[in-house]
């Protein structure tokens, strides 16, 4: 059994149904992190990436429950983001469970905001 970490409860996120094609940014500084193209239905509640944009994210331990999770952070304003799992389907094998809240969306053709510092 999974245990997740987050301020949310599952299914709360907008960002679990969406299926429209675009770029997942980081809600704090506009970063782009997952494109809908990697994005698949986990059932697990909330937004669920494969494989993240190229240098989006940066990773880190942590030791907040008994075994040591894989944390994953923007690599640009080091806003947490989720934790990364090793039960994705293929081609990584990542899960990529991502904190809704923590994510805007962006639909494919609208002109990306601008990062924020
Ligand atoms: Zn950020």
């Amino acid at each position: 059994m999974l245990f997740e970490e987050g301020t949310e409860r599952a299914s709360s996120s907008p960002l679990n149904e969406e299926k429209r094609a675009g770029t997942y940014i980081c809600a704090a500084c506009n970063q782009p992190l997952f494109d809908s193209a990697h994005k698949y239905e986990s059932g697990t509640g909330w937004p669920s990436f494969w494989q993240p944009i190229a240098g989006a994210v940066g990773t880190s331990t942590d030791f907040k429950l008994i075994y040591p999770r894989t944390e994953y952070h923007c690599s640009r304003c080091g806003g947490h983001q989720g934790h990364v799992f090793n039960d994705g389907p293929k081609p990584t094998g990542k899960r990529y469970c991502n904190n809704g809240v923590a994510l805007a969306f962006v639909v494919q053709g609208a002109s990306l905001p601008a990062l924020r510092t």
